[in-house]
């Protein structure tokens, strides 16, 4: 998840309370400052990971996702533009996909630092099922990129104990 309008890291932890309304979340990662990919003439991000155990399919999974996002006022005003929070699923299980509406894995995540980083904090050794490389090994082959800093623990996205983590 990302946000880079209004309070950041309260978007974030709201996005993960709503999240547990509805699924079990096994894992958060620390919470990251991390500099915008594509138009830079925008704030900063706020960016996390959340590892989460439903049983509600993908496309489903996607439509709570956004009303999430609607919830927390974005606006969507074009990709890669700022907003108030961005839920991306990056993985869903071993599952590939790929639709008009639905992409899994996430296309560009194992390019994306602000996305590898959070994700081999709470899941270093899952494998991304299309390149067959778990992720603490695509952040390994990462060369610069964008700067990715850990501002805050992840008991300040969820205070509850994670539980299974
Ligand atoms: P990026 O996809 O590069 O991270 P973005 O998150 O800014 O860009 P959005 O405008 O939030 O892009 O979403 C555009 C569309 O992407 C959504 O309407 C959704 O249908 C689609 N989409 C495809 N695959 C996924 C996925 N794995 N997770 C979330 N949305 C996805
Ligand atoms: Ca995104
Ligand atoms: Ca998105």
């Amino acid at each position: 998840m990302g946000s880079n309008l209004g309070d950041r890291t309260a978007n974030c932890m709201l996005a993960v309370s709503m999240l547990s309304a509805f699924a079990r979340v096994t894992a958060v990662s620390s919470v990251y400052e991390t500099e915008p990919v594509g138009p830079k003439d925008q704030p900063d991000f706020i960016n996390c990971a959340a590892c989460i155990e439903t049983d509600i399919p993908p496309e489903g999974l996607l439509a709570e996702l956004r009303s999430i996002e609607d919830a927390l006022g974005r606006v969507r005003s074009g990709r890669w533009r700022e907003r108030s929070i961005d839920l991306d699923i990056v993985f869903y299980d071993g599952l590939i996909m790929n639709t008009d509406a639905l992409t899994i894995p996430h296309p560009r995540a194992h390019l994306r630092r602000f996305v590898l980083e959070p994700l081999a904090e709470i899941s270093p050794g899952l494998v991304h099922p299309v390149l067959g490389v778990t992720v603490s090994g695509l952040l390994g082959m990462l060369k610069g990129g964008e700067r990715v800093v850990k501002t805050a623990p992840p008991s300040v996205l969820f205070p509850q104990k994670p539980t299974g983590y």
